[in-house]
């Protein structure tokens, strides 16, 4: 079992070489959980203190401080989740609609329409807008369906702004103005897991309600805390709200005196630890320069992608750059084995690549390229699965790696 990413392996078999070259730090290129950075991980390495007061209080204070930045939000107010993404995604809806309510999911790959059958789990009509693998959701097919709802039986719209399954970028902007150009009130519920501190996003300016997001992906902390920020609109959603999960519920966190009601218990003392350390490495970086790394590292993987691409052979999933995730990227493989690349890199290099998932399943693979990320890690990715395309001897157009060099060296300097 590994427990560290710098283990020793053991030597290959008599006649295995297929570990030969596997002996060094591992890279795990997968959109979430993603790296975390030593300085995050040695701040969560400490023996448990006063969960009363003191220094524990302090970061508390400091965390709830910071986390409106993150989402750009001055309005709303941030809650911590002891749970993955999924926790908030609970919270989002069991604090924000009652048994009956409507919802409209926009598809958009997998996960707006994982989120709806939640809330249809807790009693919630669910109803999918229905969108393609390949392309973020159509803000006029929006607008044209909140248009056909006079009644305002839609109680909330769901959507997400990164598709991990299929790296498609949603134009939350643009789905906002569906909803105001038809007057309609619904509550604007936006998953940003995969997205926030990666991608451009503002709550406020947004008009955004309710923003999801967890601690594993962008934000460089390892899984198990999650985050809801809510809007004015939200919280006043809650007085009628009736799908009520104690451990989730607001009214308690709202009216919290002590700071471990803000957890609904004992506080996840590691994980604020962890979690302070990220928010100022965010904070030291500033919001803005994360946006535009996460941009020019993701075109790099682009350029190594229109390097490679060939007939039957690589190619992209989302073909419009304007609607590409820069936070992950899903490659297509073509008649190329998707698993076969997957498990030379895995086994040959130490490189744990992300899996294609649902309809994608063996036909693509999903790079990461996320929170904790510079050069070298992300060139020495591009770079394996280039030698692992070589050792399958997979058509491929010129070298991605040479590609990738080139477009991040013109920002070298
Ligand atoms: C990862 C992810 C989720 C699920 O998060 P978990 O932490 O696995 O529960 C939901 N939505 C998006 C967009 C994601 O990327």
């Amino acid at each position: 079992m590994t427990t560290s990413n710098c283990d020793p392996r053991p030597a290959p078999a008599g006649g295995d070489r297929v570990g030969l070259l596997n002996h060094g730090r591992d890279m795990v290129a997968i959109p979430g959980p993603s790296i975390i950075p030593e300085r995050v991980l040695s701040a969560m390495h400490r023996p448990m203190p006063d969960i009363y007061s003191g220094d524990l209080v302090t970061v508390s204070d400091e965390i709830f401080e910071r986390l409106p930045d993150v989402a750009r939000t001055t309005v709303g107010r941030p809650f911590v989740v002891i749970a993955n993404g999924h926790g908030a995604w609970q919270m989002a809806i069991s604090n924000t609609l009652a048994r009956g309510d409507k919802v409209l999911a926009l598809e958009s790959g997998s996960f707006a329409v994982i989120w709806g059958e939640m809330a249809a789990l807790s009693g919630v009509k669910v109803e999918v807008l229905p969108g393609a693998d390949d392309l973020p959701v159509d803000p006029d097919a929006v607008r044209e369906r909140l248009a056909d709802d006079p009644g305002h039986e839609i109680r909330a719209v769901l959507a997400v702004q990164t598709d991990t399954a299929t790296s498609v970028r949603n134009d939350i902007a643009a789905i906002r103005s569906a909803l105001d150009d038809t007057r309609h009130p619904a509550l604007f519920m936006v998953d940003c897991i995969a997205s926030l501190g990666c991608e451009p996003y503002e709550m406020d300016a947004w008009g955004v309600d309710v923003t999801v997001a967890g601690s594993q992906k962008g934000l460089m902390v390892p899984p198990g805390l999650s985050f809801v920020w809510a809007g004015p609109k939200a919280i006043a959603a809650h007085e009628r709200s009736d799908i009520r999960v104690g451990y989730l519920d607001w009214s308690s966190r709202l009216d919290a005196t002590a700071h471990y009601q803000l957890y609904s218990g004992t506080p996840p003392v590691p994980h604020l630890y962890g979690l302070q350390e990220a928010l100022t490495m965010i904070a030291e970086e500033g919001l803005e320069s994360r946006w535009e790394r996460h941009r020019l590292l993701a075109e790099a993987v682009w350029a190594a992608i229109e390097a490679w691409s060939s007939e039957g052979g690589i190619g992209f999933n989302i073909a419009d750059p304007a609607a590409r995730s820069t936070a992950v990227t899903t490659i297509l493989t073509g008649d190329i084995d998707a698993e076969e690349i997957r498990r030379l890199c895995a086994e040959s290099a130490g490189l744990t690549l992300g899996l294609g998932i649902g309809d994608f399943a063996g036909r693509a693979f999903r790079i990461g390229h996320m929170g904790y990320l510079n050069p070298p890690m992300l060139l020495g990715t591009l770079a394996t699965i280039e030698a692992a395309l070589v050792a399958m001897r997979a058509p491929m157009g010129e070298s991605g790696v040479a590609a990738a060099a080139a477009s991040l060296g013109a920002h070298f300097g």
